[in-house]
């Protein structure tokens, strides 16, 4: 199994999901077969109580679970039937933890946040990711893994157990099998007209601090970026220039893995996961 993770940074509801769905729709028209997993670090079970004044539409899966309308997207872009388990919160992983230790499970332990959350969120993300969803038998190729809400210590200290778990998914299974790729703001001054790199420079070091280090950015921008502005953030990133994705403003959301394939980014992003020889050009329309 290869793991990609879309994280996001410097402000919510820069476009995580529609990243995340764009890229699995990309890997799908390669020929791999796609799964995907959305974490949302609050502490509700699930979607299904929260105001969708607040939250937005509260997406039902034939499963009956009800959960964030990210799953609506996956459904619709890469054409699977998800399940309530491909949708992880805070309030599932506790709770599933919390039972083993009233059952004794843990006898004797310490029960604490690592390793037995961090444990609990692996092993969900392991597990879930094999799940086929396709209708056809046997696990995905590639399971796309959205982290919602933004990566700062600044921000979500409740992204944090699962920030850990992922470090450690992405330590376990080794570079080849796990790509990370962070969405991030590239504004523009309207006084000076200029793309600002400096948001993603600092969303990027507060990502290494943490031990995930991106191998993609995928910037979030008005109009497309500038070269210049590639170079300066591949420079100050650490991320090379090719790997380098941008996803400007389109009128309409399907237009986004168009963009993608445009800019190559299945070469890049199968490249890293080593899946080149296996997979087919994008047969995208
Ligand atoms: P997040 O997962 O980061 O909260 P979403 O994927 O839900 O963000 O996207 C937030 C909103 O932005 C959605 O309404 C989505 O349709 C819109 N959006 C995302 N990317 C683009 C884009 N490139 N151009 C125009 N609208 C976009």
């Amino acid at each position: 199994m290869k793991y990609v993770l879309v994280t996001g940074g410097v402000v919510s509801g820069l476009g995580k999901g529609v990243t995340a769905s764009s890229i699995g729709v990309v890997l799908k028209a390669c020929g791999l077969r796609v799964t995907s997993i959305k974490i949302d670090p609050y502490l509700n079970t699930d979607a299904g109580t929260m105001s969708p004044f607040e939250h937005g539409e509260v997406f039902v899966l034939d499963d009956g679970g009800e959960v964030d309308l990210d799953l609506g997207n996956y459904e619709r872009f890469l054409d699977v039937r998800l399940t309530r388990d491909n949708n992880i919160t805070t309030g599932k992983i506790y709770q599933s933890v919390l039972e083993k230790e009233r059952r004794g499970d843990y006898l004797g332990k310490t029960v604490q946040v690592v390793p037995h959350i961090t444990d609990a969120i692996r092993n969900w993300i392991e597990s879930v990711s094999a799940i086929p969803v396709d209708g056809e038998e046997g696990p995905a190729d590639v399971c796309v893994i959205e982290l919602g809400g933004t990566t700062s210590f600044s921000g979500d200290i409740e992204s944090m157990p699962f920030i850990e778990a992922l470090r450690q998914l992405l330590f376990s299974v080794g570079p080849n099998d796990f790509c990370l790729i962070h969405v991030s703001l590239i504004p523009v001054l309207g006084v000076v007209g200029e793309q600002k790199t400096k948001p993603t420079q600092h969303s990027v070091r507060e990502l290494r601090a943490l031990g995930l280090t991106p191998h993609f950015l995928a910037c979030r921008s008005a109009e497309p970026l500038l070269e210049n502005t590639r170079l300066k953030l591949s420079q100050f990133c650490h991320v090379p220039v090719d790997n380098i994705l941008n996803i400007h403003d389109v009128p309409n959301i399907w237009h986004i893995p168009l963009l993608l394939r445009n800019q190559k980014a299945h070469d890049a992003i199968l490249r890293h996961l080593d899946l080149l020889s296996v997979a087919n050009p994008p047969n995208l329309q």
